[in-house]
């Protein structure tokens, strides 16, 4: 059974007082009890892992792991700006984004690059969180399916079995941060092609991998969408900057 993860992306938000006001209020919600088999994780910007993990170690906070929001595609080397997967893992990394629609988007990401991040944090040990979906004018041109098989395909052609250790996740662009949330039977078919998908490369595969849904999950709408077959946790964006929103999610 696959179990049912919630990650919070903070994206470029936060500062070193709201940090730790939020890491002591979800450790208290946590504190309170969780629904078990379940996995939590925070991405907070670089400059603010060490502190986060600092936090969460000062804590005890066994509940919560850590991410980042992106690694280089290298090694190691002269790439002034980024970050290696290595660093990620020094720092108390877990997972890490790769493929977000933001740095597709604003930072010319293809496929490929996606992938051999993928690849350089796997190596490093940690799980990458692949992100896929499709643009408000695919879906209305009803090519949302063949956009995202496409993404898939490109990964699978590339990490192979190595997709076991990989989490996806279905952010519709048109649904991220616009509090446009696909509905919970729009977000399950395409987790259910995108399965489809994998399983044609390998089943066990494609039973193993947890796809998670982005694209304003909120309290309220998050309990229906997890109860969807296919939809196996959240990668939450705004609503993860509210301590209090991102637990209710995590209970949901
Ligand atoms: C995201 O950025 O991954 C995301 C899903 O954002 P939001 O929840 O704000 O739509």
């Amino acid at each position: 059974m696959r179990p049912l993860i919630v990650i919070g992306n903070w994206k470029m938000n936060g500062n070193l007082a709201s940090n730790q006001d939020w890491i002591k209020t979800v450790a208290r919600g946590m504190e309170r009890g969780m629904p078990s088999g379940r996995k939590y994780a925070v991405c907070p910007p670089f400059p603010y892992l060490s502190q986060c993990a600092g936090l969460i170690k000062d804590i005890s906070l066994a509940f919560l792991s850590l991410g980042a929001q992106d690694a280089s595609a290298h090694i190691a080397g002269a790439y002034t700006g980024e970050v290696a997967a290595s660093m990620l893992k020094e720092m108390g990394c877990q997972y890490v984004i790769v493929g977000h629609s933001e740095r597709r988007q604003m930072h010319q990401e293809v496929d490929e690059a996606v992938a051999a991040k993928a690849l350089q944090v796997l190596d490093a040990g940690m799980t990458p969180v692949i992100c896929v979906g499709e643009t408000a004018d695919e879906r209305n041109s009803g090519r949302a399916e063949e956009v995202v098989c496409g993404q898939i395909a490109k990964q699978v052609s590339v990490l192979q079995d190595r997709l076991a250790d990989c989490l996806i996740a279905y952010e519709p662009i048109w649904a991220i941060g616009t509090g446009k949330v696909a509905s919970a039977q729009v977000a399950q078919d395409m987790h259910h092609a995108i399965r489809h998908q994998l399983a044609e490369f390998d089943e066990d595969v494609a039973a193993h991998v947890a796809i998670l849904y982005g694209g304003s999950v909120k309290p309220d709408n998050a309990v229906e969408l997890f109860a969807m077959p296919d939809i196996d946790g959240g990668l939450v964006g705004g609503a993860s900057l509210n301590p209090q929103d991102f637990l209710a999610i995590c209970q949901a």
